[in-house]
């Protein structure tokens, strides 16, 4: 059966226009970009579009690759006073020149709509969660929207970044599952994916995850996002995989828009946050 994230996440952001229409200001989010990547610029206008579809602002704040930290330092503390704004993300990559988790680490923990300040991971990782990464948010949503009992479970999660891997564990962990993590110095890769109940792919690259690989019947999330020839494809050899999986996630129209729904709900948890804390 399809894990199908487009149609939940239809379903969340329906439930945040109708919450965004009754609030006095409109939300807003705010996303730095510092250079001029191609898939940025198609993140960017995708995250722009979620935005009006909801109600919620958007400010585009683009730098050229040359432009000096200390401009880019001067908007992130601008876009953290301004009380209109309730996200502020730095669309990753930056060029290399740039100290990535220094300016992440400027950003307000409250406004921090992609979780990956420290203090926001430190919170994750202590289990007292403040604002987390969209994609293994998203990823948990989706396993409870379709009633999928996570706690108990061996959970497999093949990847090991800062912006799936390692949070998808410990919300993993979080939810009661036993948790083994791989990444690229996992020796026989087979032998822990055979053995996951969910197994969650968090790589990019296409076909990394086989038929023979996974267990009868068990859940398959597939992260991967590899664009080949215009196309794009997940990780998971997914026309070979399905038979054998309970329920597997498509790509595209699977992990993908859970992400940007996520993001949208951490923008209007910070505005209610602020709103209730402003009626105290
Ligand atoms: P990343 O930072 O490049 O991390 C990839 C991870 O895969 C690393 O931990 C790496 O291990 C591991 N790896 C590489 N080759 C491997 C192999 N042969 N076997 C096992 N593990 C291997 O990428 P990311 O940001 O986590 O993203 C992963 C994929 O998800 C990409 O395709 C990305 O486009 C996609 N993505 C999708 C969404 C969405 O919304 N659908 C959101 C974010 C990312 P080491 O750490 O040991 O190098």
């Amino acid at each position: 059966m399809l894990l199908d994230g487009k149609v939940l996440s239809n379903k969340i952001k329906d439930e945040l226009t109708k919450k965004v229409k009754n609030f006095l200001v409109k939300p807003c989010l705010a996303v730095i970009q510092i250079g001029n990547d191609e898939a940025s610029n198609v993140y960017i206008k995708s995250k722009e579009k979620a935005c009006n579809e909801i109600g919620i602002n958007f400010i585009h704040a683009k730098f050229e690759e040359d432009v000096d930290e200390q401009e880019v330092i001067n908007k992130i503390i601008e876009l953290n006073n301004d009380k209109y704004v309730n996200g502020i993300l730095l669309q990753l990559p930056i060029p290399k020149h740039f100290n990535q988790q220094k300016l992440l680490n400027l950003i307000d923990k409250n406004k921090d709509v992609d979780g990956l300040t420290d203090i926001n991971v430190g919170l994750l990782f202590k289990g007292n969660n403040n604002l987390v990464p969209c994609t293994p948010l998203g990823i948990i949503k989706l396993l409870q929207e379709y009633n999928i009992e996570i706690s108990g479970k061996h959970a497999v999660v093949v990847g090991k970044s800062n912006l799936v891997g390692k949070p998808l564990a410990m919300l993993l962990l979080q939810n009661g599952a036993t948790v083994t993590i791989c990444h690229s110095k996992t020796v026989n890769l087979k032998k822990y994916t055979e053995q996951a109940d969910i197994l969650i792919s968090a790589v990019g690259k296409k076909g990394l995850i086989t038929e023979d690989m996974i267990k009868d019947n068990s859940i398959i999330i597939d992260v991967g996002i590899n664009r080949i020839d215009g196309k794009l494809y997940g990780d998971v050899d997914f026309d070979n995989v399905i038979d054998k999986a309970s329920y597997i996630t498509p790509v595209p129209g699977g992990v993908g828009p859970m992400t940007v729904a996520m993001l949208l709900n951490n923008v209007i948890k910070n505005y209610e946050n602020n709103v209730e804390k402003n009626s105290r």
